[in-house]
């Protein structure tokens, strides 16, 4: 039988919330194309990552493992994903969108030569929607080959609860393919707190942060809610936060539960980032800033005013 394969993404030892994002698409898509819902694991001692994933109702979780799959390189997961979408008759591969998923889709696109959708938000069946133009535009897409590739915009789907019948595991051997690229070593930001995507509060400051320094009254309030710290891109360029954090466009996409915006204005790409958070808090001297468009609640004052206050007045709540 014919199926939809999630490729999933971990840390080696946990899943990331993208995925059970991802896997919320995919049961929906099963159900409309009537057929088996799968799921990737790809690594080296990855089993207790695919055990994670078995109350999530997916009819066959695969596990690939070898010490040659340890680290991810486009090469060596592209040629597994698209050997197990062969051998389990995929017709929708998919993966969050992401940049693990903008490096690896068009390479599992190219070797099974399918049609691919990025991004994608929703799926009636037949047409394929994304957004474009920062949100400003929608494209409905037909894909004409019998296999699809698709990246899918987590922050469109909810998390994926827990449901259906127990998944069981199955273990493939997938022979290393020869590669081009080899991986040779991972350098990681260290913080201890999350990244802006799987945070359930984001709080960013813009240029309106005036410097580095003051990004303390940022991490100050957002530790209060164990939360990340996100930026504008004008924060990222100055060179006073890590690039890592920049949300929008070209940066995260995030959908938190709480995203507060402080001395940011609220250009498109930045919009485009953000926008399908749950609640949006904007603090902006400025009345007209666009944030306010998108803000479920505004504060037009001085952030170095406000932010410390609000900090103060939580912590107490707290
Ligand atoms: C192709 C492309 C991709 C892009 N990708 C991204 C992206 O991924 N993410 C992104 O963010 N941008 C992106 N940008 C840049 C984007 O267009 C804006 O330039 C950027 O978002 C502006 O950042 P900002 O809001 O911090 O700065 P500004 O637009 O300069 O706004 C600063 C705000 O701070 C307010 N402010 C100043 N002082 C205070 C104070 N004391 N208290 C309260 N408010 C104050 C001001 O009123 C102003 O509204 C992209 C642009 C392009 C062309």
């Amino acid at each position: 039988m014919s199926s939809v394969l999630i490729v999933v993404e971990h840390n080696k030892q946990k899943l990331k919330m993208a995925t059970l994002k991802a896997l919320t698409f995919a049961r929906q898509a099963a159900k409309k194309l009537n057929t088996q819902l799968n799921l990737l694991v790809i690594g080296h001692e990855v089993e207790a990552v695919a055990k994670q994933l078995q109350p999530y109702g997916a009819n066959t979780i695969y596990l690939v493992e070898d010490p040659a799959y340890k680290n991810y390189t486009a090469e060596t997961w592209g040629h597994v994903t698209a050997e197990v979408a062969k051998q389990c008759d995929a017709v929708l591969i998919g993966i969050n969108t992401g940049t693990t998923g903008r490096d690896l889709m068009p390479r599992v696109a190219a070797k099974l030569n399918a049609g691919m959708v990025t991004d994608l938000i929703d799926f009636d069946g037949d047409l394929f929607v994304r957004e474009m133009w920062a949100g400003n535009a929608r494209a409905f897409i037909e894909v004409t080959t019998p296999i699809t590739v698709a990246s899918i915009q987590g922050t469109a789907f909810g998390v994926a609860e827990p449901g259906g019948t127990e998944s069981s595991i199955t273990r493939l051997e997938i022979p290393v393919p020869k590669t081009k690229t080899r991986f040779l070593e991972i350098r990681e930001t260290k913080s201890d707190r999350p990244d802006p995507t799987e945070a359930r509060v984001v709080v960013s400051g813009g240029r309106g942060m005036k410097g580095p320094e003051n990004f303390k009254l940022i991490e100050d309030l957002t530790d209060l809610f164990n939360g990340a710290v996100g930026a504008s891109r004008a924060a990222v360029d100055s060179g006073w936060i890590s690039n890592d954090l920049q949300v929008g466009q070209t940066g995260k996409t995030v959908a938190p539960d709480l995203y507060i915006a402080a001395g940011i204005s609220g250009a498109i790409q930045h919009l485009a980032g953000m926008k399908n958070s749950k609640v949006i808090v904007a603090i902006n001297k400025d009345e007209e800033a666009p944030i306010f468009q998108v803000s479920d609640y505004g504060l037009v004052a001085d952030l170095f005013k406000v932010v410390p206050e609000l900090t103060e007045a939580l912590r107490k709540e707290i």
